[in-house]
């Protein structure tokens, strides 16, 4: 699934829409009510919001969300801001638009080949945690409200009720910052432990920001891939299951 740094830059281009109003739209049905989004029609599109991975348009009366599913893309204006994902394919077909909303100026598609895409009305998110990029000055708090927690380093991190927006990717590029290995019981960080790792978290979200995306840091998809020596200590990289999630670490550096 595109991870909060993908959501952040789809939000950011859909915010083209932004003052301008809905004149129809086209709904993979398998994806979502058609009837009940044809209630959009007419609505002007008033801002974009995200928290953590979601996404959501506001609009006049009605907010709806757009959930990307492991492969689905955003397009604006034919236009895709981000070009392939890591497991998506880097092609589109027509067939795979699940939702076209257009406006008076402009369309937005969201097109998904394995149709795991899904638009919600109104979607309630009172169950997110803090955003990992603009509550970053919360991460020190919400990480000391975890210290009891027995479950693995790992699957807190990618709790989203305890921070939204970290995916698979992100948790492990932290971890593997901050040399915490990521099947530790998160009862066993020690203060310094979690203040060293909110300072990571922010650190990592910012640099794969700027770079472009959750792929783009020194666990990329193609390190996972082929494990090859770390590139801090030269140990071999280990790959895990965390919470079901595909985890990549090294056992040297990494404690
Ligand atoms: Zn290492």
């Amino acid at each position: 699934m595109p991870e909060g740094l993908e959501a952040a830059i789809y939000a950011d281009a859909a915010t083209e829409l932004v003052g301008h109003v809905v004149s129809s739209i086209e709904v993979d049905d398998r994806c979502a009510d058609s009837k009940e989004l044809a209630i959009l029609v007419g609505q002007r599109v008033q801002n974009v919001r995200r928290h953590g991975k979601r996404v959501a348009l506001v609009l006049d009366d009605d907010q709806l969300e757009l959930f990307f599913g492991m492969t689905g893309r955003v397009i604006i204006n034919d236009v895709a801001p981000i070009g392939a994902l890591e497991y998506g394919p880097s092609s589109e077909r027509p067939e795979w638009d699940r939702l076209k909303l257009t406006t008076d100026v402009g369309s937005l598609r969201v097109n998904d080949p394995r149709r795991w895409a899904r638009f919600t009305l109104n979607p309630d998110w009172s169950t997110l945690g803090v955003d990992f990029i603009s509550d970053a000055h919360q991460l020190d708090d919400v990480l000391d409200r975890q210290q009891r927690r027995t479950a693995a380093v790992k699957s807190v991190l990618l709790d989203q009720r305890v921070i939204a927006g970290l995916g698979n990717m992100l948790v492990d590029e932290v971890l593997f910052s901050a040399g915490i290995e990521p099947c530790r019981a998160f009862a066993s960080l020690s203060v310094d432990e979690r203040r060293q790792l909110s300072t990571h978290i922010s650190a990592v979200v910012t640099r794969l920001g700027e770079r472009g995306g959750s792929h783009t840091g020194v666990l990329s998809p193609e390190v996972r891939g082929s494990l090859p020596a770390c590139p801090v200590d030269g140990a071999p990289l280990s790959r895990v299951k965390v919470s079901g999630r595909t985890t990549i670490f090294c056992s040297l550096h990494q404690r």
